[in-house]
């Protein structure tokens, strides 16, 4: 079979990294959650006091673009890839509510984009790719073959990622998780630089009625159909 490149982009907590794990893993292609990058971009300003009294210091972040290296290494307990930052494993540090306070206003910053974009393409070079994010289908790789725009309910998706991260031991409310989804949708969708928008030639995917295996089998079908 070809190898091809998957774009899934869409609102937070839509189930889009769990889709592009499953397709990655039976395809042997490689998942990239661009996600992680901004927020490892966010962690970056938070544990180096460039945002103070509730204020994030753009300029001063924007100076400091070159002072961190990021990668991702396979975990060999978890099978995931984690995200490194200056080869130290920030994977947990990154997936707190105060990163995700901040995450879409450190993304609406046009070189922080840039430079995050230069990397996402390079990593997907050589196809056989799954890549999510905001802006894969329309700006990363705007020439993916296959292009996902995954939706939901607010409330549906608040759901599952607050119980997502009670599990995980995290001290939050529901409410505080519906906020921040509802918070990060409006700033993601209203952005001057790339804003999330369906691609125009994706496939809309809302998922708020699907069984995980339903969505699955769904998605590997207009793969295989691409093969064809
Ligand atoms: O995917 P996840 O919810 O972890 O992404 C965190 C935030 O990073 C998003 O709310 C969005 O502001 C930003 N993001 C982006 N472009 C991407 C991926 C994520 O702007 N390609």
């Amino acid at each position: 079979m070809k190898k091809i490149t998957i774009a899934i982009d869409g609102f937070s907590s839509t189930g889009k990294s769990t889709l592009a794990k499953q397709l990655a893993k039976t395809l042997n292609y490689i998942y990239v959650d661009t996600g992680a990058m901004y927020r490892a971009v966010s962690y970056f300003a938070l544990s180096n006091g460039l945002i103070k009294n509730d204020r994030l210091e753009e300029g001063q972040l924007i100076s400091r673009l070159d002072d961190f290296v990021l990668h991702f290494e396979l975990n060999k307990n978890t099978e995931q890839a984690d995200m490194y930052m200056n080869n130290e494993n920030i994977e947990k540090d990154i997936r707190t509510m105060a990163v995700s306070n901040w995450v879409s206003q450190v993304a609406s910053i046009s070189e922080v984009r840039k430079k995050l974009v230069l990397m996402q393409q390079q990593m997907g070079k050589t196809k056989g790719v799954v890549m999510d994010g905001r802006d894969i289908g329309t700006v990363v790789f705007p020439d993916a073959e296959l292009k996902i725009f995954m939706t939901a309910s607010a409330e549906t998706r608040a759901k599952r990622r607050f119980q997502e991260l009670t599990e995980k031991g995290h001290q939050v409310t529901y409410l505080e998780v519906f906020n921040n989804i509802k918070q990060r949708d409006q700033m993601d969708t209203s952005r001057a630089d790339s804003p999330l928008i369906k691609a125009e030639n994706a496939r809309e995917l809302d998922n708020s009625d699907l069984t995980l295996s339903e969505q699955f089998e769904l998605v590997l079908g207009w793969v295989n159909q691409l093969n064809n």
